[in-house]
C-alpha cells in the first residue's frame, strides 16, 4: 500500500516515519528545494511530547533541545518588569518540556525517518483527485507544477496553513465566507516574524535567559543558543491579513526602540526569515475519499497557542495509530480520528484566542495585568491552574504530574 504525504514539515515527516514502520511504501512531496531553515524557538511540550515518545522520535528531538532558566520581560530602558521561572513551567508540564528551534524539529524528524521514506524536494503539488474509498481502482492522485503525477492508496495533506490540498478537497470552510485558499482561515489580527542569526557576543549576554519585551501592541523575544546563534521572534498587531511589502517593512520596524538588544537583533535579519499573518484553520471536515488533512492544513492553532508543532506530531501519532488499529480501513479510521482529535485542537484554538491579550497587550491596563499575573506566577499550586487555563488540557493535572 502506498501513502503520499504532501509537505515535509513537522506534520508531514511524523506520519511518514510512522506509516513506513507499519509497512506502507511512503513518499513525501515537498515544494521547497531542501530542508526549510527558517523559524524560531518553540517550547515543545503537551501531547506532542508524549506522541514523540510513542513514535520513538523523542531522542532525535531532544538532541537539539535547549533549556532556559527564566524568561525576563524587559522595558525599553532595560528594567525587568516581570519574569517567569522556566523551572516552574517545567514542573507544570510534568518535566516533559524543552525548547527547540523549529528547523531543528524538522531536522530531528528527518533523521528519525531516515531511509524509510522517499522525500522528494522541489515537488510542488498544484492539483489533486482525493480518490474514492473503498473502490480499490480509484487511488488518490496529485499533479506537480512540473507535470509529474503520483498516485497512492492514502494521501495526507500536511502542506501547512495555506494548504493547496485543502482547496482541492470538497470540504467546507466551517461556515467562513470568501474565496481562495485563505477562506479556511480565521485571522487573529497579528503578523509574525522569526529568524536565527549568529552573534556570539549577544548570545553570551543573553546566556540561559529568554528576553521578552514588556511592550504594547507588539512582543519581541530573544533566545540564545550555545553555539553563538540567537533566535528572534516578533508578533505585532495588524488588521490587514495581506499586507503589501511596504507595510510588512513598516510592521517589522515597529520592533525598533524596544531596547538595545532587540535593536541589535533587528540589524541581523537574514534573507530566509519566517513571516506570516497569525491565523487559525477552520475546516468543516478534514477528509474525503482517500485523502485527509493533518497539522496546520487542518487545524492551525497559531503561535499564540504555542502548540502548533506539538499538535502536528500528536495528530500524526493518533492518525497513524488509528489506521493501524482499524486495519487500514480508511473510512472508519478517518472518522474515528477526526471525532477524537477535533475537540482537542478546538480547545487549543480557543486558548490561543484567549491568550492574545496576554501575549500582546493591546493597552496599558492589559500590560499591567500581565505584569501582575506574571509576578504571581510560580505555576505550582494556584499557578498550575493559571497554566492550565492558558494552555488547556495539554498540561497534566497535579495527579498526572505525580505519576
Ligand atoms: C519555513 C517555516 C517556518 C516556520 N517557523 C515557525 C516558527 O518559528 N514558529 C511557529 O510557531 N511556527 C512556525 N511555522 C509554522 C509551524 O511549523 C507549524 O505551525 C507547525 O509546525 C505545524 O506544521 P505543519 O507541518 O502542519 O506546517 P508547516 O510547518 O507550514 O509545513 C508545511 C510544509 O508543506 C510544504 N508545502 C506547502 N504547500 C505545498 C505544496 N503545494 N506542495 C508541496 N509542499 C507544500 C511547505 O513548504 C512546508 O514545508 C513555520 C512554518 C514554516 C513553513
Amino acid at each position: 500500500m502506498r501513502a503520499l504525504i504532501i509537505g515535509a514539515g513537522i506534520a508531514g515527516l511524523a506520519p511518514a516515519g510512522a506509516l513506513a514502520r507499519d509497512g506502507w511504501e511512503t513518499t513525501v512531496l515537498e515544494q521547497a528545494p531542501g530542508p526549510r531553515t527558517a523559524g524560531y524557538m518553540i517550547d515543545f511540550f503537551g501531547p506532542g511530547f508524549t506522541a514523540a515518545q510513542s513514535l520513538g522520535a523523542l531522542s532525535n528531538l531532544r538532541e537539539y533541545g535547549q533549556f532556559y532558566t527564566r524568561a525576563r520581560y524587559v522595558d525599553a530602558a532595560g528594567r525587568t518588569r516581570a519574569q517567569l521561572s522556566m523551572d516552574s513551567f517545567l514542573n507544570a508540564a510534568g518535566g516533559k518540556f524543552f525548547s527547540i528551534l523549529r528547523p531543528d524539529i524538522e531536522r530531528g524528524l528527518r533523521e528519525w525517518v531516515g531511509h524509510s521514506t522517499d522525500i522528494v524536494q522541489g515537488a510542488k503539488v498544484v492539483s489533486l483527485d482525493p480518490g474514492r474509498y473503498p473502490d480499490s481502482g480509484a487511488p488518490a492522485r496529485v499533479t506537480l507544477q512540473d507535470g509529474r503525477e503520483f498516485g497512492a492508496e492514502l494521501l495526507i495533506g500536511a502542506d501547512g496553513i495555506h494548504s493547496t490540498v485543502r482547496s482541492c478537497l470538497p470540504v467546507s470552510a466551517g461556515g467562513r465566507q470568501g474565496t481562495g485558499p485563505d477562506r479556511f482561515l480565521r485571522h487573529l489580527g497579528f503578523h509574525v516574524f522569526g529568524y536565527v542569526f549568529s552573534d556570539a557576543a549577544l548570545a553570551a549576554r543573553l546566556g540561559a535567559e529568554v528576553l521578552l519585551t514588556d511592550s504594547l501592541t507588539r512582543q519581541a523575544g530573544l533566545y540564545a543558543l550555545p553555539d553563538g546563534r540567537v533566535t528572534f521572534f516578533g508578533i505585532v498587531a495588524c488588521d490587514d491579513p495581506d499586507p503589501d511589502t511596504a507595510m510588512r517593512e513598516d510592521l517589522f520596524a515597529r520592533f525598533r526602540g524596544l531596547g538595545p538588544l532587540v535593536d541589535q537583533a533587528l540589524e541581523r535579519r537574514p534573507a530566509d526569515m519566517y513571516e506570516d499573518f497569525v491565523a487559525q484553520s477552520v475546516v468543516g471536515l478534514w477528509h474525503h475519499g482517500r485523502s485527509i488533512l493533518l497539522g496546520d492544513a487542518a487545524y492551525a492553532v497559531s503561535p499564540l497557542a504555542g502548540q502548533g508543532a506539538s499538535l502536528a506530531v500528536a495528530g500524526a501519532e493518533l492518525l497513524t495509530r488509528t489506521l493501524r488499529e482499524r486495519g487500514n480501513d480508511l473510512s472508519t479510521a478517518f472518522a474515528d480520528y477526526e471525532a477524537a482529535w477535533r475537540p482537542v485542537v478546538e480547545e487549543q484554538q480557543a486558548a490561543g484566542r484567549r491568550n492574545a491579550r496576554f501575549f500582546v497587550p493591546p493597552n496599558r491596563t492589559s500590560l499591567l495585568l500581565r505584569r501582575g499575573a506574571l509576578q504571581r506566577m510560580n505555576l505550582r499550586g494556584l499557578n498550575a491552574f493559571v497554566a492550565r487555563r492558558a494552555f488547556g488540557s495539554v498540561l497534566p493535572t497535579k495527579g498526572q504530574r505525580a505519576r
